[in-house]
């Protein structure tokens, strides 16, 4: 079980270095796909690899020239990176506009990497108009062409219905790990199961679902004999929360038990119509997500981040909620007074955490988490 773990964290911390490997041994294309809402399947029904571009652990260096230091650390990471020369190995990026910082990045790795196609789809963020679907419809197919394009063949019908089952066996197998988690049934550190979900967003889909069928059969029952604060975690859009973090929430005496993070629940809670035609599917898949896991990226009449978070954390039996935010994540911020102020009012513990790119102070933070694991205890006991 251990080995499919570490093979897991491995790739999670060197997406780009596995994409290289994986390019030496098949001759296949990479293309590198921007969170949180391009189905990466048609990248995937192209023959190629898609990657889900992360931020690296480097400190910003020449990046610093072609962005602004407000900007969050995913995108100055991902502008260091390409000015780096780390995307060297990838065949195209599939860019989306979900926030406006994101449209600056796109124009600064045009400019300075112009040998890369950048497949700029803008995706429509209003998700219950009347014209959303065949807005999205039309969407999916220019982006379908462009891949042709880019292939110089065409992706047949049944190669994304192909993709589109394989991607949704992956995200089940994910679910199942985290029904576990929520049970008890697992014992699975936040640590390992973001490396579960990111090496996702990177491996070869039929080499990450073989290995996940693997862990599920050999998985063992370990239930914790210290009775720990059980905590779900939410926000962090994008890119990963630092595994420091995560480390130090648990031996401050917290539990993760569930999350909504995007390197988390965000990633796999919905799966794509496998009978329907695919584009169709897809479109159907974009504009329901809301409904069911809000992202403050999009709107939506009647879908409230902050219900939604009540509702989960009182699901999956969390004491508390500890909200992770990237620092000048925009859509976050705006969010988050209202999450606040719903769990006040119900009176659900909650702490906010900012995170940043160069990382946070550790002793500080300590502090605050085994203030907010005493409060959260006195309060269960109450
Ligand atoms: S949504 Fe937030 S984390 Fe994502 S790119 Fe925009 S500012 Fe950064």
């Amino acid at each position: 079980m251990e080995d499919v773990l570490d093979l897991f964290e491995d790739v999670a911390a060197d997406s780009l270095g596995y994409a290289r490997r994986w390019k030496e041994e098949t001759g296949g294309r990479v293309i590198g796909v921007l969170p949180m809402h391009f189905p990466a399947e048609l990248a995937h029904a192209a023959g190629a690899l898609p990657v889900i571009l992360q931020e690296d652990e480097e400190p910003i260096t020449i990046g610093h020239k072609s962005v602004f230091n407000f900007y969050c650390g995913f995108n100055r990471s991902l502008i260091d990176q390409a000015l780096r020369g780390k995307f060297s190995g990838l065949d195209a990026i599939m860019f989306g506009d979900h926030c406006v910082q994101l449209l600056g990045t796109a124009d600064v790795i045009r400019a300075n990497i112009p040998g890369l196609p950048i497949l700029f789809n803008q995706l429509c963020s209003i998700i219950d108009a009347e014209w959303a679907l065949a807005e999205t419809e039309r969407t999916f197919q220019q982006l379908w062409k462009e891949l042709e394009t880019l292939i110089g063949r065409k992706i047949d019908e049944a190669d994304v219905r192909a993709s589109i089952r394989l991607f949704n066996r992956d995200r089940g197998l994910m679910r199942r790990l985290y029904d576990l988690r929520r049970n008890g049934q697992i014992a699975l550190s936040a640590r390992q199961m973001q490396a579960v979900v990111k090496s996702s967003m990177v491996m070869d889909k039929a080499q990450h679902c073989a290995l996940l069928e693997r862990f599920l059969t050999q998985k063992r029952s370990e239930p914790s004999a210290v009775r720990s604060v059980r905590v779900f975690l939410s926000g962090h859009l994008c890119h990963a929360p630092k595994l420091d973090i995560l480390d130090l929430i648990e031996t401050c005496g917290g539990r993760v038990v569930d999350d909504d993070l995007y390197h988390g629940f965000r990633f796999i809670f919905a799966d794509i119509d496998e009978q329907a035609p695919p584009v169709r599917a897809l479109a159907d898949w974009y504009l329901s997500r809301n409904r069911k896991v809000p992202c403050p990226t999009r709107a939506v009449k009647g879908a409230d981040w902050e219900q939604y978070l009540l509702k989960a954390v009182a699901d999956c039996r969390a004491d508390g909620l500890i909200v992770l935010m990237a620092k000048f994540c925009e859509p976050h911020m705006f969010f988050y007074p209202e999450i606040k102020e719903a769990f006040e009012r119900r009176g659900v513990p909650h702490l906010l955490v900012e995170t940043e790119h160069e990382g946070v102070a550790l002793e500080a933070l300590k502090t605050r988490l085994e203030t907010f694991m005493e409060i959260t205890r006195r309060a269960v006991a109450a």
